[in-house]
């Protein structure tokens, strides 16, 4: 039982659930050590979402509604922390929910899949039931992604992604990506569209938030608030807040 006085209570928590999502056979091995990668950079950014990231998770919502096709992408550590704020936002925005994984196994995509659909997702993909076509340029186990899903999409909602992929998505395949990334320095925040450098746990909330905020807004205007988002900007910012910490 945790302590609700303790210090680090919610990081508790969340390493809980991590532990958890393991346990339950959501997680991979690896899924524990990129979450303790995340906490590092996560103090380092205060655990708390800035202005900067603010005003990134705005540009993002935009990104969504103005999508023909978008997709949210999900692995294990999204699952564990975040998979009640996916299925929300799916159902939203009336878009798939894709389950890719590094570590693929019929076993994880099952439970991974079980996890969604008592959450209400009506169209989950990346499960075996799927037609799968092979990312260009990508080798490896992330590659084969759903004709229905990812392949066909304009812009991926990538959270907690690999680097690799998040590069070849977005530069080879010119597909349009929103990463969550506590790193900016990592290779999913240098190359993604979009990169909110915050917590996958603070972030799905607020994003929520502002899609809701902007559902009305006519698409000339969201187009506008996309025009005024500079990704490099956004990084430097980023960057810039964790210096002044350390100043
Ligand atoms: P690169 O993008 O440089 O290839 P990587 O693939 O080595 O990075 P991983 O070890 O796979 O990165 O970890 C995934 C990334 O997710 C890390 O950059 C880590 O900071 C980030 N991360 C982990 N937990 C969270 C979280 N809760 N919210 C946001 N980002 C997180």
């Amino acid at each position: 039982m945790l302590n609700k006085d303790h210090p680090r209570y919610k990081s508790l928590v969340y390493r809980e659930k991590i532990v958890d999502a393991h346990k339950n056979g959501i997680l991979a091995d690896s899924g524990m050590i990129a979450h303790g990668r995340g906490e590092t950079f996560d103090y380092l950014i205060g655990e708390k979402t800035t202005e900067n990231s603010k005003n990134t998770i705005d540009a993002a919502a935009c990104y969504l509604l103005c999508a023909e096709n978008a997709v949210l992408s999900v692995n294990g550590n999204t699952t564990a922390l975040v998979a009640e704020d996916v299925a929300k936002l799916a159902n939203l925005l009336d878009i798939p929910v894709e389950i890719n994984l590094y570590y693929r196994t019929d076993e994880r995509v099952a439970n991974i899949s079980k996890v969604y659909e008592d959450l209400g997702v009506k169209k989950i993909l990346g499960t075996n039931d799927d037609e799968f076509i092979d990312t260009p340029d990508l080798n490896g186990p992330r590659s084969p992604v759903s004709i229905d899903g990812i392949s066909k999409a304009d812009v991926i909602f990538i959270p907690l992604e690999d680097g690799d992929r998040a590069e070849k998505l977005t530069i080879n395949n010119h597909k349009t990506t929103i990463s969550v990334d506590l790193n900016p320095l990592s290779r999913t925040a240098q190359t993604s569209t979009v990169t909110i450098v915050d917590n996958i746990v603070r972030v799905m909330p607020q994003l929520i938030s502002a899609v809701e905020k902007y559902m009305d807004m006519d698409k000339e205007e969201l187009q506008m608030k996309i025009d005024s988002f500079n990704n490099k900007d956004n990084l430097k910012n980023a960057i810039d807040d964790i210096i002044t910490r350390f100043n």
